[in-house]
């Protein structure tokens, strides 16, 4: 029983899954070739896929305007749901304000969302 729960401590999310740790690999390097890094479809601060983590404040980043309501100066919620991801401002309600950075917020948990159940069906 104690050798299981130790398996289970060093077994982390990233090393359970190889998908994700050679995609992290390959968009790092990418990204150090000039790859956008709100293209990213996995991590690199939270080094997980970007659905799993886009509702971190850390996605938040106003001077790009990625999560970020500019008329209201106000962080997006994100709802990720199985196939997309949903931008929502909760101070004006309107939606996702239809901007190109949050439009690549979407697109990119789209594809991360793809990315990590194409792996689970690998399976
Ligand atoms: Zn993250
Ligand atoms: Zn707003």
């Amino acid at each position: 029983m104690r050798r299981r729960a130790h398996l289970r401590l060093v077994t982390s999310h990233e090393a359970g899954d190889p998908t994700l740790t050679a995609v992290l690999s390959a968009e790092d390097l990418a990204e150090e070739l000039g790859l956008d890094p709100h293209a990213r479809v996995t991590c690199g601060l939270h080094r997980r896929w970007l659905h799993e983590c886009v509702g971190s404040p850390d996605h938040v980043i106003p001077v790009t305007g990625h999560r970020w309501c500019r008329p209201c100066g106000s962080p997006l919620e994100v709802f990720v749901d199985e196939t997309t991801a949903r931008l929502f401002c909760p101070r004006c309600g309107t939606g996702t304000p239809d901007t190109a950075a949050n439009r690549q917020v979407v697109r990119a948990c789209r594809t991360s969302l793809a990315a990590s159940h194409a792996h689970v069906r690998a399976l």
